[in-house]
């Protein structure tokens, strides 16, 4: 484990000087260029794919699902202890569709359920929604039974923690970088930085689980138009200063999948595809108690 910890940081040179006047964390294929040739991505530890379930009492089995977009009755959930959901479960924010998520997600028997809301999700976002609603709806949403229905059966988390009944530090966050001015959307470089800047570090608090709906830099994150679109910041703050055992998010579909660098298992659970077709299956995770820092 240790020796996984030496290489990364003798390997990954994160910090490099932008040339004047230009912010590199702002272009995320200029600054993977960099980057890519010093990134580990070693073989992930292995994951179950079995339909059945035995509570074990040495570890956590987390069942991953994000961008269901309303859609989450075409997605068949697994048994597991926690749901995670990764945000972008609504197509703009609808109210009716959150209250049947959580009926949905009730129905499916999961002691706990976390869930973080993306950037289509935005009657959660009142200060956008309030600023922006005319562009989606003829009739505003309510911004108060948003929130209250998102609250009824599931632990939401708002750049904020929240520890599971068996003792897993989870950290979630909402925001993505600007794409098209949608909710939680925050310009790549200082201005997303601050959000990141709020996730307690190892020292302070050792994450196990960090949820985002954006994916890091290099994780996940590769467009059907071959572009990188994650974020270079939250990247950077996961190796070297939070380094939680796993990072899940979704946001980009066709990024779907799983990698690891030795230090952190990136998880994209986006359920839709590309073109909002239900066919990515929920990803199972197993958090050993054992392995905690
Ligand atoms: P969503 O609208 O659900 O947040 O994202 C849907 C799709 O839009 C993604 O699967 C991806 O193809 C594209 N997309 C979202 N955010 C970005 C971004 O920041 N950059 C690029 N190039 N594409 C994005
Ligand atoms: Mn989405
Ligand atoms: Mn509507
Ligand atoms: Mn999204």
């Amino acid at each position: 484990k240790n020796g996984a910890k030496d290489t990364l940081s003798q390997h990954i040179p994160l910090e490099f000087e932008a040339e004047a006047g230009r912010c590199l964390a702002c272009d995320p294929n200029a600054i993977w260029e960099e980057i890519r040739d010093k990134q580990l991505f070693v073989g992930v530890p292995s994951i179950p794919v079995t339909s059945t379930f035995d509570r074990r009492k040495n570890s956590t089995r987390l069942v991953i699902i994000s961008d269901t977009h309303g859609q989450h009755r075409n997605v068949h959930l697994p048994k597991g202890d926690i749901l995670i959901r990764a945000g972008d479960f609504t197509k703009t924010g609808e109210v009716g569709t959150i209250q049947d998520l959580s009926r949905y997600c009730e129905e499916s028997g999961f002691a706990e359920i976390v869930v973080i809301a993306g950037n289509h999700d935005m009657t959660l976002d009142p200060e956008y929604y309030q600023r922006k609603w005319q562009r989606f709806h003829r009739i505003p949403h309510d911004c108060q039974a948003a929130q209250a229905a998102i609250e009824r059966n599931c632990h939401y988390l708002k750049d904020s923690t929240w520890t599971s009944l068996s003792g897993l530090n989870l950290y979630g966050s909402p925001f993505s970088p600007d794409f098209f001015d949608w909710a939680f959307n925050r310009p790549r470089g200082p201005p997303i930085r601050q959000v990141w800047d709020k996730i307690p570090s190892q020292e302070e608090l050792p994450l196990d689980i960090l949820i985002t709906h954006t994916p890091p830099l290099g994780r996940g994150d590769l467009t059907q138009e071959f572009v990188r679109a994650g974020c270079y910041d939250l990247l950077q703050s996961i190796q070297t200063r939070i380094k939680p055992r796993v990072n899940i998010f979704g946001h980009i579909h066709e990024g779907y999948g799983t990698s690891f660098d030795g230090q952190t298992l990136f998880v994209n659970g986006s359920s839709l595809d590309v073109r909002f077709q239900p066919i990515h299956r929920p990803i199972v995770v197993d958090v050993s108690h054992a392995d905690k820092a």
